[in-house]
C-alpha cells in the first residue's frame, strides 16, 4: 500500500506537475492542505488536485481563499495573494475549497495514520519545536504516524524512549530528482512533514513530496523526494498576475 503525500502546493502548477511526473506508482493521494494561496495558478491546481482524488485536509490558505476566515492573521503579502485568489477562483473551486474537511482526519482502512495541516491540536499551529511536538504525541494516543504540513519544512519528529527528536531527510546530493528513505521503527511514533510542493522554505528550491509504503509485515517506510521544476515559468506567472515580486523571488531561494 503506497500513499503519495502532497502538501502546501500553493497554486504552483509547475511544481505540482513535476512532482506528479516524478512520483512512483501509488494507491492513493493524501493532500495535507494549502492547495491555493501565494502563487498564480489556483484554478489549474484545484482542477488537478480534484482529479487526483484521495484525502484532502483543508489548510489555512484554503480556508481564507474560500472566504471562511478573514485575512487579519495573514501578513501583507499573504493577504494580497489571498484576495487575488478569491477574485480569480472559479466558483466551483471556491465551493470545493469551502467544503474541505478540517483535520485531523483518519481513514478507516489506514489504521494508525492521521492527517493534519498544522498540528493535531490546531490546524493553524506551526509545528517547529520538539516540546510542541511532544504535546501532540501525548494527545494522539491511537496514531503512530501523523502526517502534517504548514511549515513548508521537509522532515519531522520522532518520539522514542520518552524523548522527541527533530529530523530532516539526509540526501546524498545530486542535481536532478533526489530521494531519501527512512524506515519507521515499530514502537516509535512519528510526526512527518512531506515538505511543500509549491513554496519550499528549507533553503532548497526543489519541490518536495513524500511516499509512505506499507507492505505486509515489514516495517513501513517513508521516502522523501526533491524534484527540480520550471521555477522560471512559475515566477513569470506570479509577475504576470501582478502578485508581489517577493513571491516570485522566494521560489528560487527556497525560503
Ligand atoms: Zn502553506
Amino acid at each position: 500500500m503506497r500513499l503519495l503525500l502532497l502538501s502546501d502546493i500553493h497554486s504552483n502548477l509547475e511544481a505540482l506537475e513535476a512532482c506528479l511526473a516524478a512520483a512512483p506508482a501509488h494507491d492513493r493521494v493524501v493532500n495535507l492542505g494549502d492547495v491555493v494561496g501565494y502563487n498564480a495558478s489556483p484554478n489549474e491546481v484545484c482542477e488537478r488536485v480534484r482529479a487526483l482524488g484521495g484525502v484532502v485536509v483543508r489548510g489555512n490558505h484554503d480556508r481564507a481563499c474560500a472566504g471562511l476566515s478573514d485575512l487579519s492573521e495573514f501578513n501583507l503579502v499573504a493577504a494580497m495573494s489571498a484576495r487575488w485568489t478569491q477574485t480569480m477562483l472559479q466558483p466551483e473551486h471556491t465551493d470545493w475549497l469551502r467544503d474541505l474537511p478540517q483535520g485531523p482526519l483518519w481513514e478507516e482502512d489506514l489504521p494508525g495514520l492521521e492527517f493534519v495541516h498544522g498540528s493535531p491540536r490546531d490546524e493553524d499551529e506551526y509545528l517547529l519545536t520538539a516540546p510542541s511536538a511532544l504535546l501532540d504525541f501525548g494527545l494522539c494516543g491511537h496514531s503512530n504516524v501523523i502526517f502534517f504540513g504548514h511549515t513548508h519544512l521537509q522532515g519531522g519528529f520522532v518520539y522514542k524512549a520518552g524523548r522527541t527528536q527533530y529530523f530532516t531527510p539526509s540526501y546524498s546530493g545530486g542535481k536532478g530528482v533526489i530521494e531519501s528513505q527512512m524506515t519507521l521503527v515499530p514502537g516509535e511514533r512519528y510526526l512527518i512533514n512531506p515538505g511543500s510542493v509549491g513554496q519550499p522554505r528549507d533553503n532548497e528550491w526543489r519541490a518536495a513530496f513524500a511516499l509512505y509504503e506499507r507492505d505486509g509485515d515489514a516495517p513501513p517506510t517513508v521516502t522523501f523526494y526533491r524534484v527540480p521544476y520550471d521555477v522560471q515559468q512559475a515566477q513569470a506567472r506570479v509577475l504576470a498576475a501582478n502578485l508581489p515580486e517577493r513571491l516570485a523571488i522566494r521560489l528560487a531561494l527556497g525560503r
